[in-house]
């Protein structure tokens, strides 16, 4: 047996300035890992390509792995890197296999496709148009028909965080294997309703994802191959964002929709409970001034990194240091020049830079706004580290050169590659106790909790600028289907 494993993600913000080309996808190289390199940085990390590899492993496959990207959220993909993996898998399928299976996100968006990965998943069907085909997705994947009508088996993580990506793989992977040793039958029942969840309120820790996720789970008890309910990424002005759910049965068609129909009420039922009501920034500084205990969380949601966001924009920072909050940690700003800046000054140097809001964001028809910032350099580093889990457990990071500019009130970190603080080895990496501050300001919006949800005493959702906006009336939505809600009243 010979099984093709590829790993092709991205979540396209299609408001985000920031640019997608190929070395995005490279893990600090020039090109995403190929071949042999890939098995050496999947194995053991809680993966869906790792569990791909696992389970390719234990059936004595033979594997082949043509490639392995995964970028940080941004704009659209360029036509060139989506060719050069698109590429590399199907040549690989090409050559011969018995069946692929393909760790994608499920909302990547390319300068010429609404729809990487059905785009992809056609192109395999054409080419080989009986050869099994297992995909393992994110909770915010955007449904197109594509991805349903060429795929034998779509399975998307029933977390968000996302801490469940390596049984993913398997619940994406083992119902190919079966299909091959003639054991099971997949057929897939796919369907939308017209909404889309606010990523605020989509959390599977908390009502009403946790109950939706809670029943797909047990489907797969009464015998479901693998049954998801996804979210949508709505910060894709694409026709098929918002709210889907998929499932895989054993040759029974007609339960396998019952079952679909019945997470997709269970979403539209709690429509209102996905709306996200958003406080003023001034009221939550002034609830984080009162804030006893901590490390109380900051959360400058409308700059998160990995939907999108640049990074750097400097209104929730600058509003913590306008009103004199003490003992923060800040991670982070994303911005190459005051890195180089920092690394100039030396370890122990004191610098006053122009920090962050280095990126436009035309969408929202804003220029960036750097903040004069001062303070002493406490650390200078490479930006490598390895992930502690529980999410992306095992996989190495890079940051890049990154550094900590400590104003003696707020330690700032300041990296040159997209990383959303979800794990406490970023925090490590730069010196900081994450434990040990009053207020850590994310740029995140439910990633954190995965690392350092069991250390936040409170949390307090800051309102800032950035093209991951929580305020759905600041994006200007041409192309998705509408009716939609809550754009429309429905
Ligand atoms: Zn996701």
């Amino acid at each position: 047996m010979k099984l093709v494993i590829a790993q092709m993600k991205h979540e396209t913000n299609t408001f985000s300035p920031v640019p997608t080309p190929l070395a995005r996808f490279a893990r600090g190289k020039s090109t995403p890992l190929e071949g042999a390199e890939i098995r050496e940085a999947f194995r053991n990390t809680g993966s869906a390509i790792g569990a791909f590899i696992d389970l390719a492993e234990r059936a004595g496959a033979e594997i082949v792995l043509p490639v392995a990207g995964n970028a940080a959220p941004s704009g659209p993909v360029e036509t060139g890197a989506y060719e050069w993996m698109a590429g590399r898998i199907l040549d690989a399928v090409r050559r011969g296999c018995d069946a692929v299976l393909v760790d994608l996100h499920g909302a990547m968006v390319t300068e010429r496709h609404d729809d990487g990965e059905g785009e992809l998943l056609a192109r395999l069907r054409r080419l080989a148009p009986q050869l099994p085909v297992g995909v393992a997705l994110d909770m915010h994947t955007n449904l197109f028909p594509a991805m349903c009508d060429n795929a034998t088996v779509l399975a998307g993580y029933q977390t968000y965080p996302h801490v469940d990506m390596y049984e993913t793989g398997l619940r994406a992977g083992k119902p190919i294997l079966d299909l091959l040793a003639g054991k099971v039958r997949p057929v897939m029942a796919c369907g939308h309703r017209p909404m889309l969840p606010h990523v605020m309120r989509q959390s599977s820790l908390d009502a009403p994802n946790l109950q939706i996720q809670r029943r797909a789970q047990e489907m797969e008890k009464e015998g479901a191959l693998a049954a998801t309910f996804f979210v949508g990424f709505p910060h894709a002005d694409i026709p098929w964002a918002g709210a889907s759910a998929v499932v895989v049965t054993d040759g029974d068609a007609a339960k396998g929709r019952a079952w679909c129909d019945e997470l997709l009420d269970m979403a539209w039922h709690e429509r209102e409970k996905f709306v996200y009501h958003i406080e003023p920034l001034e009221t939550s500084l002034a609830r984080a001034r009162q804030a006893a205990g901590g490390p109380v969380v900051l959360l400058d949601h409308y700059d998160n990194c990995a939907s999108g966001g640049t990074m750097d924009t400097m209104t929730v920072l600058g509003a913590i240091l306008d009103a004199g909050l003490e003992n923060v940690a800040a991670f982070a700003i994303c911005d190459p020049q005051a890195v180089r800046q920092i690394k100039e000054a030396g370890a122990g140097a004191r610098v006053t830079l122009d920090l962050g809001g280095k990126s436009d964001m035309p969408s929202l028809g804003l220029k960036g706004r750097p903040r004069q910032v001062s303070g002493a350099v406490r650390r200078i580093i490479d930006g490598a580290y390895r992930n502690e889990g529980p999410m992306a457990r095992g996989e190495q990071m890079d940051m890049g050169p990154s550094a900590v500019l400590d104003t003696g009130k707020v330690e700032i970190a300041v990296i040159t590659r997209h990383t959303e603080p979800y794990d406490i080895g970023a925090f490590r990496a730069l010196g900081i106790d994450p434990a040990r501050k009053k207020y850590l300001m994310l740029k995140s919006r439910v990633h954190w909790r995965a690392g350092l949800g069991p250390l936040a005493k409170a949390v307090i959702e800051c309102a800032g600028t950035g093209v991951c906006t929580s305020d759905y009336s600041q994006l200007d939505f041409r192309r998705v289907r509408r009716p939609i809600y809550p754009l429309d009243p429905l």
